[in-house]
């Protein structure tokens, strides 16, 4: 076949093994026919305009940090990494944007913009791995979206490469703009389901204050929740505002000894950047954390000893894969209900007999329940399996919703049908039907099309 030729395309197997999974627990992927790494938007062009010839699934990636299985390879599929297109095209500075290949890795952008006094602020955990592409597909969210929020409240501008490999430029760069429907925001979070996006034009804030942090303990996570609804009741901002119960404590404790009080059932870690203001922030949520029976705050008088509070929270990730084989969820509620949601979490992790340390984005209501098993026992995974029903289940019954940021790709695809519903399930399979008839982009992940894959 004639695009299998092109010097950016490999069919090695032993190349192709390597680029068939993201970081999705519970997700199986299938074996690829090709790997594709364009340079340029022509050549991304080509691979679509050839797939869609010949009916060939395509499977965008980024970084394969994901970890709902979006990025996982499907039988017979073309994956179309945009790993290569890695430029910075632009950093306007006039008009505080920027304009960015969507194989940039988030960090790279950081940097490259603070230089200029400037600041993107969506953050994800992954932003040293993760590509801009892959964080436009999956609207990434981060610790600091409870202030600034997430990818997609900063996206401008994408050029994208359709199904059928016509390119579509949408959106524009000016601040604000009305004309026509909004397609940029149907294309972000749309996880390689609708286009490829090969260009990206964010908006750029001017440089955050250096934050000043503080941490509260709490004997009872219920506190710590009451707490956040508390305190942003109050009308502050945190710049961050992370919750992690007793058991991720307790693996973060086992990890580095970071002297933490004993009998700790929750701790909450809070950041202000309002520069002159940030003291008086702090003083605030001390003052409401105290009053919802937080048994210790801690407030760090300079931005530098504030770096050995957030420690806490910045060891969460490397402290959990300790713990063995995981699934790192992600659901959402309302401020109001995170306290149910965490005692539910716990009574799921009893009633199934697995580990599931709880840690998030409290700020946003945005919870990573942890299921931790052990993949080579099938009792074990089954049980695990069952917990992350439930999980989903108990954040639907508390009106929140299956994913905050980590999308559904493979994983959550059939609890993406109870939440839509069915009149939202079939406007998103007329959409969906639109855009890529054919069902090649991305099949079995999002949407099921019913009758094309
Ligand atoms: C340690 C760790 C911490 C994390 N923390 C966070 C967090 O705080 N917040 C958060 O939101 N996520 C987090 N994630 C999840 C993940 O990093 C994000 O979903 C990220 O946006 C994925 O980017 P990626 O470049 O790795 O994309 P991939 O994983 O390669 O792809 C993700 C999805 O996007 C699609 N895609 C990728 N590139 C394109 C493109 N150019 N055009 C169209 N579709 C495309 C893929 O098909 C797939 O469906 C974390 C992951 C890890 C491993």
């Amino acid at each position: 076949m004639e695009l299998l030729d092109a010097d950016f395309v490999t069919t090695d197997p032993a190349i192709l093994e390597t680029y068939r999974y993201d970081q999705a627990g519970f997700c199986t992927a299938g074996t690829p026919l090709a790997l594709a790494r364009p340079r340029e938007t022509a050549e991304v062009a080509r691979v679509l305009r050839f797939a869609h010839e010949n009916r060939i699934p395509v499977v965008p990636q980024g970084a394969r940090t994901g970890l709902s299985g979006g990025a996982n390879a499907v039988d017979g599929a073309i994956l179309l990494s945009l790993e290569r297109m890695d430029r910075i095209l632009e950093v306007d500075l006039d008009n505080h944007t920027a304009t960015v290949q969507p194989g940039v890795i988030n960090s790279v952008l950081s940097r490259a913009v603070a230089e200029h006094g400037l600041f993107y602020p969506p953050d994800p955990g992954s932003w040293e791995m993760s590509t801009i592409g892959g964080n436009v597909a999956t609207n990434a969210g981060g610790l600091c979206c409870v202030k600034y929020g997430v990818t997609s409240d900063f996206v401008r501008e994408l050029e994208v490469v359709l199904a059928d490999g016509r390119v579509l430029r949408t959106g524009r760069r000016t601040a604000k703009g009305v004309a026509g429907y909004d397609l940029v925001r149907l294309m972000v979070g749309s996880e390689g389901t609708l286009g490829v996006v090969t260009e990206v034009t964010v908006a750029l804030r001017p440089s955050a204050e250096k934050p000043l942090t503080a941490l509260a303990f709490f004997a009872a996570s219920r506190d710590a929740c009451t707490t956040v609804s508390e305190f942003l009741g109050t009308g502050r901002r945190p710049s961050i505002l992370e919750f992690m119960d007793r058991p991720t404590v307790e693996a973060v404790s086992a990890y580095r000894d970071l002297g933490f009080p004993p009998g700790v059932e929750a701790v909450l870690v809070v950041q202000s950047d309002r520069g002159a203001a940030a003291a008086d922030d702090l003083e605030a949520f001390a003052k409401v954390a105290r009053s919802c029976g937080a048994t210790e705050v801690l407030v760090a008088s300079d931005p530098a000893e504030g770096e050995l509070l957030i420690e806490a929270r910045r060891l969460v990730g490397i402290a959990l894969e300790k713990l063995g084989d995981r699934l790192i969820d992600d659901v959402c509620v309302p401020r109001s209900r995170l306290a149910e949601f965490v005692d539910g979490v716990a009574a799921i992790a009893a009633e199934y007999g697995v580990d599931i340390p709880c840690c998030g984005h409290a700020g946003d209501g945005n919870m990573h329940p942890n299921v931790v098993f052990d993949g080579s026992d099938p009792d074990s995974v089954l049980r695990g399996q069952s917990a992350f029903d439930a999980i989903m289940a108990l954040g639907l019954r508390l009106g929140g919703t299956i994913t905050g940021e980590h999308g559904v790709g493979m994983l959550k695809r059939a609890w993406l049908e109870t939440e839509l519903g069915e009149v939202g399930l079939s406007v998103h399979r007329a959409v969906k039907r639109a855009l890529d008839p054919l069902g090649i982009l991305n099949p079995g992940k999002v949407v099921r099309l019913p009758g094309v894959d």
